[in-house]
């Protein structure tokens, strides 16, 4: 029997028609005062991201549940509040369409835009970046909301920043467009609250109880977790459970050490490939993703094991959070 949770969404969605069980959602959640949504945050490296996001969040990540999986968006953090939760994420195939040579990305980025319910669009003003006209052209397109955010304020003069608005004014008509800097927090919240004004009445997308103790152990072991479901598809991931046994911050780096745990030797091959070559693109892709959601640099070393059974094991299960 399928269970209308909202746990269960984004799976049933992989396996349902997407429009009709959206449609679903919407009338299921108008009930309530809650509002839940996908925010996109995207734009050009460096042009402050992750510091924005750090800024929102502050102390309040928390982290989503090992069953509630996606391959469409990637999460880069989910804010809880008692009226409402953000799920920001970046959408891997829309930044560069071009140079993506699955094509099966460019289908799940439109795919994603289907449940985006705000895209905000990050710029630096204290650089002149040409931008990209496919690229702009395809985010004026959207039928979405649409926030342009000019980043580092604290680094332009009034009328540097009064010339970079009126520049992209033309470029994306539609968009609203706020100058903040997320590195003293200028006009942040004020953000949020846009954010929160543009979601749907929806419940939550994923449990709100599920901050653990050791949140950040938690989004590596997601975080690898995720990689590994990108790679292989539908051959091996249920088999597969991640732990992290050693999570030490330095100054400037974090260092991990996490084991992926499968149920048979030939899994094993599978995760490892020949000459490691499968963990190592595993390991890169969850490093990075690491890297930019931690702000920091990331050393991650990753292990394969055994463990028959596991999903049978109530001890197992319950190391891997599962009750
Ligand atoms: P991302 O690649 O878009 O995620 O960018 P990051 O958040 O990693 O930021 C890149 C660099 O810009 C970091 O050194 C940040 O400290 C810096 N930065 C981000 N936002 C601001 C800002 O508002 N003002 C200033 N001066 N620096 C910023
Ligand atoms: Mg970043």
């Amino acid at each position: 029997m399928l269970k209308f949770e909202n746990t269960n969404r984004l799976t049933l969605c992989l396996i349902t028609d997407q429009l009709t069980l959206l449609l679903y959602f919407k009338i299921l959640s108008k009930s309530n005062n809650h509002k839940a949504g996908y925010v996109s945050v995207i734009g050009n490296p460096n042009v402050g991201k992750s510091t924005f996001l750090n800024k929102l969040m502050g102390h309040r990540l928390s982290i989503v549940s090992a069953k509630a999986q996606t391959t469409r968006h990637r999460i880069l953090g989910i804010l809880n509040h008692p009226n409402y939760q953000i799920i920001f994420s970046d959408t891997p195939g829309l930044i560069n369409p071009k140079y993506n040579l699955q094509k099966k990305m460019m289908v799940s980025a439109k795919e994603t835009l289907l449940d985006t319910d705000v895209m905000i669009y990050m710029v630096d003003c204290s650089k002149s970046v040409p931008y990209d006209k496919f690229f702009v052209d395809s985010l004026n397109d959207l039928d979405i909301p649409l926030l342009l955010l000019v980043n580092k304020i604290d680094l332009c003069n009034q009328t540097i920043l009064e010339d970079i608005v009126i520049k992209w004014e033309k470029i994306m008509p539609k968009a609203k467009i706020y100058a903040i800097s997320a590195l003293t927090g200028f006009y942040c919240n004020q953000i949020l609250q846009h954010i929160v004004e543009l979601l749907p009445y929806s419940s939550a997308y994923f449990p709100k109880d599920q901050i653990t103790d050791r949140p950040e152990r938690f989004f590596v072991n997601e975080t690898i977790r995720k990689h590994i479901l990108n790679y292989y598809h539908r051959e091996i991931p249920y088999a597969v459970e991640v732990l992290t046994e050693e999570f030490i911050e330095e100054p400037d780096i974090i260092r991990l050490r996490s084991i992926v745990y499968v149920e048979r030797e030939s899994q094993k091959g599978i995760v490892i490939g020949h000459k490691g070559k499968a963990l190592t693109i595993i390991g890169t892709k969850a490093r990075k993703d690491l890297e930019r959601f931690f702000n920091k640099k990331i050393f991650l070393k990753i292990n394969v094991k055994i463990a028959k059974n596991w999903r049978k094991d109530p001890t197992m299960l319950k190391k891997f959070g599962y009750s």
